[in-house]
Order: structure tokens, then sequence, then C-alpha cells
């Protein structure tokens, strides 16, 4: 192949931030602090590349030391050694939240990426990875988002049991918007879930049509 347009990966060549191994801000910090003492590990297989990915992180108020090592079968483990800033930020409900600072571009994330073939600790877009929710179709996203809308009025997340009552305590202002959000996410969703039936109703007038009438037809 090659030419114009040739650097771009298209729909499931490219790796997804699920795909990936992570290390989240929250995970390691707590009130402002470390949460354990011990270095965090993390690991995961990319299955792709056949590449074991181990991190070892000791987290520390102001960075993160890091110890990536990246195992291949039939060669010599590599290993890195990163140090990552941490800066911190005030929280609108008190307390402070965590930044980790991506080692490509600086920029401070909550979640830091580790590629087995590239610069380790990255942000998404340095690591260039699409979120998992890109690659779902849209009729998952959409029964998705009905679920979240029916979680948020304490439904119970099957479609179809409808509507669910006001939960005690909540205002009736909060539940009648909650309703009308959960009412539009089911309509999206049913759309869409008769778009991905109708090739079966076709299929099914089809047959309908190509089979003998029985008593009708015999008395014809
Ligand atoms: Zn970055």
């Amino acid at each position: 192949m090659g030419g114009i347009g040739s650097g771009r990966v298209k729909g499931s060549g490219k790796l997804t931030t699920e795909d990936t191994l992570s290390i989240l801000a929250s995970e390691l910090y707590k009130s402002g602090r470390p949460r354990e003492e011990s270095p965090v590990i993390r690991r995961k297989r990319d299955a792709r590349h056949g590449i074991d990915v181990i991190v070892s992180i000791v987290p520390d108020k102001n960075h993160l030391e890091c110890t990536v090592t990246r195992v291949e079968v039939g060669s010599e483990p590599k290993v890195d050694e990163i140090r990552v800033r941490v800066s911190w930020t005030p929280c609108a409900l008190g307390g402070q939240r965590a930044a980790l600072h991506c080692v490509g571009c600086g920029k401070g994330v909550r979640r830091l990426f580790v590629r087995p073939l590239r610069i380790p600790l990255l942000c998404r877009s340095c690591a260039r990875l699409r979120y998992s929710s890109q690659t779902r179709s849209r009729y998952e996203r959409r029964r998705a988002k009905l679920e979240e809308a029916r979680a948020r009025l304490g439904a119970s997340s099957a479609p179809y049991t409808w509507p669910p009552p006001k939960p005690k305590g909540m205002h009736w202002k909060t539940y009648d918007s909650l309703l009308r959000e959960a009412e539009a996410a089911e309509n999206a969703y049913r759309e869409e879930l008769e778009k991905r039936l109708a090739p079966y109703g076709r299929w099914l007038s089809r047959r309908l049509a190509q089979r003998p009438l029985g008593d009708e037809q015999a008395a014809s």
C-alpha cells in the first residue's frame, strides 16, 4: 500500500485505552497522599506484540518513580526507569486532585498509558489511543447511555420496566428532568434497535411471501 493517507490507522487497527496498561492518579493517591508505602505493580500482556509489560510505581507527593519492564520471549527484558511529575489542583468540594504529567508533552492528566513499543507513560493523545467507547457500536453506546440514565433514577438496568417511581428523597424537579433524559435515551436506543432488527424483518416478510398460503390459497 502506501501513498496519501496510508499513515492513518483505521478501524480495528488502532489500539484502544482498554487494550493498554495504564496507571490512574486516583489509584495511587488518596486525600493528597500516596495510598500505599510499598510499590504499586501493574502488569498486562500485549497480545498483539507478544510483550508482557510490568510497571512498578513508587508514588511520592510530587513525583512517581516508575520502573517499566518489557519482556518478550527470546530477548533480554528491557527496563526503563522513568520519573513522572505529579501536580495538585484543588477540588470544588475540598481536598486536592493529583495530575500525572505525560512524559511526551508534559500535560497533566488523570491517567497515563504504557504502550509496549513507545516511550512509556504517555497521555492518551501522545500514546495515540482511542477511547474504548469509540470502538463500541452506536447501538452499544445508546444502550449504555440508557442504562446510565436509568441508574440515575435508581431504576433497574433492564429496559421495558417503565417509568421507574421517584426515589425517596429526590426532588420532583430533579426526577422530572432525569425522567425526560432517560426517556430521550430510551427513544434513541429503540430507534437503533429497530434499525438493527430491520434486516431480519425484511428477511421474515420475504420468507412469508414465498411460502404457500395454505387454506386461503387452496380455497381459490
Ligand atoms: Zn502527552
